[in-house]
């Protein structure tokens, strides 16, 4: 059983990134611009600001927070974001989620252009991707995939179950898997004899958010197992998957802390490049 170390492959993924951003510096005289939005003071989405633009200082990019009072209008969130949306030294805009009651998000994420969309939730992205075509993959699944590359993962014509069909994780990862040749199936709180569909596995994904979901007998032998849930249990970060009864069984396992979660910067530094590199073609 090999441990899938997600810092690792994160740091690895991030020196890249800063390689290539140097080089697009030297060649272009443009250096990579993310704009984070902020609206309110909840102290979770401000620890994850924090940390995405001190992730991009690392890298080299321009980075900025723009940040709302928790009351700001519906019309003043829509004004800067379209403000930025023109700004050409700006390749990517995020709006951290989630925004406060009041606002409406639909509206407001979908005045981010395609092409600044880098955490790739517009319907036109997941439609891209659904088609093949080339775009901005959410970050978490996309982490997925290079966690299981990098950790030399067989994915063409293997069997693979996600668990959980969010437009952020479970459909992206799923279309993500089928365009890498696996045979997909998808499962979710409706799906019968779930424990069955997912001992069949090769590849098994949990992006549910429900602590310890996955049990051993819900796992084939030798599957690669990759645990995308976050859970809080008494005060400590725990997967959907158990991960001590199951590990045993697996080639490969991603734990929790440690695993996913990592990647998930990562892949938003990789997807901000790949928008300043696209937007130049
Ligand atoms: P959602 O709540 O949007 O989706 C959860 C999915 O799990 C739904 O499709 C739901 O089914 C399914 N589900 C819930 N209960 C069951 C059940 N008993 N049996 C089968 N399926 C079930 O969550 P997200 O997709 O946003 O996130 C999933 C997990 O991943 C969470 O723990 C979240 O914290 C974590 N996460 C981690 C990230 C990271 O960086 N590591 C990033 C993003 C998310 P249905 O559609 O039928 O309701």
């Amino acid at each position: 059983m090999k441990r899938i170390d997600g810092k690792e492959i994160a740091a690895q993924i991030r020196a890249e990134v800063k390689e290539d951003a140097e080089k697009f510096f030297a060649e272009n005289g443009i250096k990579v611009g993310l704009a984070v939005v902020l609206v309110g003071d909840d102290p979770a989405s401000a620890v994850y600001v924090r940390n995405k633009i001190k992730a991009c200082e690392e890298v080299g990019f321009l980075s900025s927070a723009y940040r709302l009072p928790a009351d700001a209008t519906q019309d003043e969130v829509e004004s800067l974001v379209v403000q930025l949306a023109e700004d050409e030294r700006i390749h990517g805009i995020l709006v951290q989620l989630p925004l406060p009651g009041h606002l409406d998000a639909e509206r407001i994420l979908a005045l981010i252009p395609t092409e600044k969309d880098v955490d790739g939730f517009s319907a036109e992205n997941l439609g891209r991707l659904a088609c093949g075509k080339e775009g901005t993959v959410a970050c978490t699944p996309l982490g997925v995939m290079e966690l299981l590359a990098r950790s030399g993962a067989e994915i063409a014509g293997k069997r693979a179950v996600v668990i959980g069909r969010s437009n952020i994780v479970g459909k992206p990862m799923a279309m993500l898997l089928l365009n890498a040749n696996a045979t997909v199936t998808v499962c979710h709180s409706k799906t019968k004899d779930l424990a069955s569909i997912c001992a069949q596995a090769d590849i098994l994904v949990a992006a549910i958010g429900r602590a310890k979901f996955v049990t051993a007998d819900m796992v084939k032998e030798g599957a690669a197992v990759i645990d995308v849930g976050i859970n809080r249990v008494d005060g400590k970060l725990v997967g959907d998957v158990d991960y001590d009864a199951v590990a045993p069984k697996t080639s490969m396992i991603t734990p929790v802390p440690g695993g996913v979660g990592p990647m998930t910067i990562a892949m938003l530094l990789k997807n901000t490049l790949s928008c300043a590199q696209r937007s130049l073609r």
